[in-house]
């Protein structure tokens, strides 16, 4: 196993009527002057905002408001709030929604702290030295970036979706009430279940040898993640699944699943490319390559693939057929992402790729050609393209 380091600073603040204590949060941490930052008018909708604004002015905190951040979080308004929070001398982000409005949100914390022009941070030009203080109330259960190092942004030239990993822009605080998901359309609720189980997934699937307790922590988070996702297909307001959900979205990707192995995230940086020049929603292009991922890389370890198969989704334990097991495990896995409306291949998102857009997303992927990706199996670009070929 390897060494490792577990930082999870964030505070939660878990439960029914949570958010009502937003304005005291951001008063005990001292913060005079709060950008608001949101997403397309959920948050308006129902109420959510109104409840914000009335418990940050009983806490005596002057604020100013951003919207209009979409999923996969543009450039443009990254600039738009730097622009803001510099002119308003904003010295706290408090976003409301999901990972899109948080992604965001760091991105406008980091254009105002460091120097240099925002992208080059995510383009890996330069490095951050700092992010402003943010805060979070999560409406969807699914990036897990409230409690992640984790942002990443859309740069509209060139279709390019990239990510910013530091320790500066973990949140302070992230309030988490269940309810709060209760009027996501389904189609959301569902590709935001594939992320967090994709996040425990790309961890799990590794070549270094994991730890025991690290394998029975994700895998019990894996089994919870499918069970509740099946009943939120019938009980939307399901307040226990809804909670279930939640909770498992922050510790997938709060580095807990990961503790003593390399991560693998190859299918995050396939969907990468496919969220950048198609805009398709994460989850959902997720679910659509990882069934051919898994086809092309289990006979590397095909009993990691079999322990998957049996420990998570109840096969038969056949481990003298590891290759068996795990195809059946692969085969059950698509069967799960179809049960709950998720694509499990690139047409079914309504993207019919070319042969030409298959190489122009590969050479993106590998970055001209100059890196690979995987950990469980490295992969080239040629590797890549035949990854894209197959989930097409
Ligand atoms: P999202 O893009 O933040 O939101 C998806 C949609 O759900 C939006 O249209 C939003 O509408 C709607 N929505 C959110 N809450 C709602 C509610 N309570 N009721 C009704 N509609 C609601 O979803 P996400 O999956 O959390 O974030 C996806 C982004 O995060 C992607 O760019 C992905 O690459 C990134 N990501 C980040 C990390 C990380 O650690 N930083 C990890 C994985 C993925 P409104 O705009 O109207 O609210
Ligand atoms: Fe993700």
């Amino acid at each position: 196993m390897k060494n490792f380091e577990y930082y999870a600073p964030t505070k939660v603040i878990f439960g029914k009527d949570a958010q009502m204590q937003t304005g005291s949060l951001i008063q005990a941490l001292n913060c005079k002057k709060v950008l608001v930052h949101f997403g397309g008018g959920s948050a308006k909708k129902s109420g959510l905002l109104d409840n914000v604004f009335a418990s940050l002015t009983a806490a005596g905190i002057d604020y100013v408001t951003l919207g209009g951040v979409v999923p996969n979080p543009r450039l443009s308004k990254v600039y738009e709030g730097i622009e803001l929070c510099k002119k308003e001398k904003v010295d706290f982000i408090l976003a409301v929604g999901g990972g899109s409005v948080i992604d965001s949100a760091k991105a406008i914390g980091y254009g105002i702290t460091n120097d240099c022009d925002v992208w080059d941070l995510y383009d890996g030009k330069a490095q951050a030295t700092g992010c402003l203080p943010i805060g979070v109330i999560l409406t969807i259960s699914a990036a897990g970036s409230e409690m992640s190092n984790s942002s990443v942004i859309t740069k509209e030239e060139g279709g390019l979706k990239r990510g910013c990993n530091t320790d500066y822009a973990r949140c302070k605080f992230a309030i988490m009430n269940p309810e709060l998901t209760y009027t996501l359309p389904q189609y959301q609720t569902e590709s935001g279940c594939t992320d967090i189980l994709m996040h425990t997934m790309e961890r799990y699937f590794t070549m270094e040898r994991s730890m025991e307790v690290t394998d029975s922590i994700s895998e019990g988070l894996m089994r919870t993640v499918i069970r509740n996702a099946k009943i939120l297909m019938k009980e939307p307001q399901n307040y226990d699944a809804r909670a279930e959900i939640m909770w498992a979205g922050s510790l997938s990707h709060n580095g807990l699943t990961g503790c003593g192995s390399v991560g693998d995230w190859a299918c995050h940086q396939l969907e990468h490319e496919l969220g950048g020049m198609f805009d398709v929603a994460h989850g959902a292009g997720l679910s659509a390559v990882w069934g051919s991922w898994a086809r092309y890389v289990y006979k590397t370890n095909a009993m990691r693939f079999a322990q998957f198969a049996v420990n998570v989704l109840g096969m038969l334990n056949d481990f003298s057929n590891p290759e068996k097991t795990a195809l059946e495990g692969i085969n059950a896995m698509e069967d799960f992402y179809r049960f709950i409306g998720m694509p499990t291949s690139i047409r079914e998102m309504g993207v019919e790729l070319t042969d030409e857009q298959i190489h122009e997303l590969a050479y993106k992927c590998s970055f001209k050609n100059t890196r690979t990706i995987g950990n469980f199996q490295i992969l080239n670009m040629e590797d890549i393209g035949k990854i894209y070929s197959m989930a097409r």
